[in-house]
């Protein structure tokens, strides 16, 4: 269920295996490293200044800490509902994840989010765009602004996505975004990490294991930032090679219509998933272009055993859902309180409440709108055949 790499790139990442320069710093005098001008074309696609190209989206969130100054033992907002490698990254940079409530449209509560950032403990919020639900990014940044709250955006979900025209993973100090297989470009593993900040770039590249290469980079700042910067910064080598590179350069062209693309699949489940009696579906705020690459909703009525009922009663029609709700983490989904590392989880029981009844979807762009249909119909007459509470 997933598109092949566009021609283009398979053609050039060939060329690089021929020529055996796979790594991003094996460049001839005056040659620019596939590497490097993706990190161009994205900084230039997003409308910022750097861009700097990582192993994984994991990798990036937890460099975009350190680079923006997280010390060991800093407590690191972060939203409740997000994939493992978010409160990983942040562990891995020695902070301590301090978790908030999400609402029923999946984004951060911004009334606990709040609260949290009022006892002034947390200098850092890492907010993750989960499924790519945009919170209210003005209401966000104020906020960060007001607390002296260093705001880094998660935008593995939303690379594509704006908010009132503004594209996500703008609006805080750094973002990071993900080019894993199940992203919205695909190069099997990889993370691109984007700021406007020379300092950040400069330390994050070095912290990516730049050596003293950097101005090797496509989208880096000038050498005399690096002056201190490069001898004060360990080399935590999370670089990305040239193959991966490359069939990114490719995918990103078709980026803006592939978001399309998805957002026609996402109207057609969601208009159907609607009329089914009995389920809930997110509000999509006007001021949000999202990128409907999955979908979520709710059947607020069911409990544990019709959950495990309508999820058997899918999988066996062929429909793979995911539910966020179990204790036990499985396949890609974990609960925040099965993060066992962090200590003691706290009760976020609007959290938990929400994730009981939720069902997550993939909408790969391999479907058409008549396979969404089909999805669609089976959901709807497995739902039916449910007595909720019996
Ligand atoms: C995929 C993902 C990441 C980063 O993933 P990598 O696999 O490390 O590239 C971060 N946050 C969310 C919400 C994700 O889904």
């Amino acid at each position: 269920m997933q598109e092949s790499i566009p021609e283009a790139g398979i053609e050039r990442a060939v060329e690089i295996m021929r020529s055996g320069k796979l790594h991003r710093y094996n460049v001839a005098e005056g040659e620019t490293a596939e590497a490097a001008l993706l990190e161009r074309e994205f900084a230039d696609y997003l409308g910022v200044d750097y861009c700097l190209a990582c192993a994984s989206g994991g990798y990036a969130l937890h460099v975009a800490l350190k680079a923006a100054g997280l010390v060991p033992g800093d407590k690191v907002l972060t939203n409740a509902f997000t994939l493992a490698p978010v409160p990983g990254a942040i562990h891995n940079a020695g902070g301590v994840p301090v978790l908030v409530e999400i609402d029923e449209n999946y984004c951060v509560d911004i009334a606990h989010l709040e609260s949290l950032m009022k006892t002034g403990e947390c200098r850092f919020f890492m907010i993750s765009h989960m499924r790519g639900h945009l919170a209210d990014m003005q209401r966000i940044v104020d906020l960060c602004e007001r607390h002296s709250v260093v705001l880094i955006e998660d935008c593995a979900h939303t690379m594509g996505a704006s908010w009132n025209g503004k594209a996500s993973g703008t609006f805080g100090a750094v973002a990071c975004f993900s080019t894993q297989t199940y992203k919205h470009m695909n190069s099997g593993e990889g993370g691109l990490l984007t700021t406007n900040d020379p300092e950040i770039i400069a330390r994050a590249t070095m912290h990516s294991g730049s050596y003293m290469l950097y101005e090797r980079h496509g989208a880096g700042p000038d050498a005399a930032v690096f002056d201190d910067i490069r001898l004060d910064t360990p080399n935590y080598s999370g670089r990305m090679d040239n193959l991966r590179a490359a069939i990114l350069r490719a995918q990103l062209p078709l980026l803006a219509e592939n978001c399309e693309r998805w957002n026609k699949l996402y109207r057609t489940a969601e208009r159907g998933l609607a009329q089914i009696s009995g389920v809930a579906m997110p509000r999509r705020p006007e001021n949000e272009y999202y990128v409907g690459s999955s979908i979520q909703f709710r059947v607020p009525a069911f409990d544990s055993t019709d959950v495990a009922e309508f999820i058997d009663g899918c999988a066996r029609r062929g429909v793979e859902l995911k539910w966020f709700g179990s204790k036990d983490p499985q396949g890609f989904t974990s609960r925040y309180d099965s993060w066992r590392y962090l200590g003691e989880a706290p009760v976020l029981d609007n959290t938990l409440e929400i994730l009981r009844s939720t069902f997550d979807m993939r909408l790969p762009l391999t479907f058409n709108t008549d396979d969404i249909d089909t999805i669609v119909q089976i959901i709807r007459e497995v739902v039916r055949g449910i007595q909720p509470g019996e």
